[in-house]
């Protein structure tokens, strides 16, 4: 591209939320790579108040937010002068409404992105999703809000898109498409006998065979519930019914994701296992740029494989299925439970397959209602905690 053409565009003004994680350090890469198309004006974290202040000296952003109040003081020591920080989880809402920024990215694990992310809608702003699990719990309310305000939802998680990519510019939409195929690596245990997924422990459980991710998606991603996720996640980008929506297991983790079209065509998007690919691709969307990244070499891959999911083994595809068909607040409860079962896995609380059995306990229990409104998917969200603890204790 010309210097006149490079200075004449617009940059994307880019908040992220959740910098200090595995999505957030890659996004960051991805815009030191691309500064004549990507700004970062503003970053949230948890509480890694280091590691968010080095990354704002790095980027030079003038806005940042801790979700984190008691650590506050600690950051505003490590700060450059002149950054305003905003505090708790209204900071995060009134970062992610940033003035002037365009698009909001959110890659903050679990469910604490929800309120940010509306929040950025509310404001205009596009949002890349990284946060399956904002979608899964309140795919309808966000939704319809990104429809009402005109924004764009660009999907970042590398199955949802490669589907985006996959159906991109394409005229029908769904009545065009017979399937969506998002493939699994298969996690660590894929070939492990039922019978050993008993004595899984947490040091193998977060040994991901292809891709390297925070600490809840690794494990996600060993009892399929991560696919289970994104399978809901899907329904929600992608307007197609969960009965459409198919998993393969795909243990190199090259193919990312595939569409069947109803002429039996199938595409799919290939590229190494690097989350700077489809991170890439939303914050420059509808653009594609050369960047920093190495495409394939066809000629060193020695093979692509396919295989049906172990579903009676990995339960997390079926109750998937089950959250997703049955809707309402099911999908939210789904989503809580496996939550709370993650944090008793990690804690030794309970064995790996009690994940599976947990949310499985608390789904059969719940009384499914409407989710229309944000205060009823909240209130299935915090009834799953707590029968789902209480499942983990019994
Ligand atoms: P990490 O655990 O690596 O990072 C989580 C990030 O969220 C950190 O920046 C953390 O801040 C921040 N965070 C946690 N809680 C809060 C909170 N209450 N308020 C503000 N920030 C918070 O997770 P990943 O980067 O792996 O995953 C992030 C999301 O992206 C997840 O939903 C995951 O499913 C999804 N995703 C991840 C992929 C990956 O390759 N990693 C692929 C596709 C999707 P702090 O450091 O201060 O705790």
């Amino acid at each position: 591209m010309d210097d006149a053409l490079k200075t004449s565009r617009k940059r994307k003004k880019v908040v992220l939320l959740g910098s200090t994680g595995s999505i957030g350090r890659s996004t960051l890469e991805v815009a030191k790579q691309l500064p004549e198309w990507i700004e970062l004006v503003g970053l949230a974290a948890n509480g890694s108040v280091e590691v968010l202040a080095a990354q704002a000296r790095e980027t030079g952003v003038r806005h940042v937010a801790l979700y984190d109040v008691s650590k506050l003081g600690e950051l505003r020591a490590l700060l450059p002068s002149g950054v305003e920080v905003f505090a708790g989880p209204t900071g995060l809402a009134e970062l992610a409404a940033l003035e002037g920024a365009d698009m909001v990215l959110v890659a903050i694990v679990g469910t604490a992105g929800l309120g940010p992310a509306l929040a950025a809608i509310e404001a205009g702003k596009d949002l890349a999703v990284a946060s399956k699990e904002i979608l899964v719990m309140a795919g309808g309310v966000v939704t319809a809000a990104a429809e009402r305000k005109g924004v764009k939802l660009l999907p970042v998680d590398s199955e949802h898109n490669a589907i985006f990519q996959c159906l991109d510019g394409h005229r029908g939409g769904p009545d065009e498409v017979s399937r969506l195929v998002l493939t699994a690596s298969g996690g660590p245990f894929r070939t492990w006998p039922t019978k050993r997924l008993a004595e899984v422990t947490l040091a193998q459980a977060l040994k991901h065979p292809t891709w390297e991710m925070g600490r809840k998606i690794t494990i996600d991603s060993a009892t399929l519930f991560n696919k289970g996720l994104e399978m809901i996640e899907a329904r929600w980008l992608f307007g197609i019914g969960m009965e459409r929506i198919d998993v393969i297991v795909h243990p190199q983790s090259i193919v990312h994701s595939m569409v069947e079209f109803v002429d039996g065509s199938v595409l799919a998007q290939l590229s190494r296992t690097d989350m700077c690919f489809p991170i890439q691709y939303a914050l420059t969307w509808p653009e594609r740029i050369a960047g920093g990244l190495r495409p394939l070499n066809f000629a060193e891959l020695a093979k692509l494989e396919f295989e049906a999911p172990r579903r009676e083994d990995f339960p997390a595809l079926d109750l998937a299925s089950q959250a997703g068909l049955v809707g309402g607040t099911l999908p939210a409860v789904f989503n809580a439970a496996n939550e709370v079962a993650v944090d008793a896995f990690v804690e030794g609380r309970i064995a790996f397959p009690d994940i599976w059995r947990v949310v499985g306990e608390t789904m059969a229990a719940h009384d499914v209602g409407p989710a229309s409104t944000l205060e009823e998917i909240i209130d299935a969200d915090a009834w799953a905690r707590a029968r789902a603890c209480g499942v983990c204790a019994g």
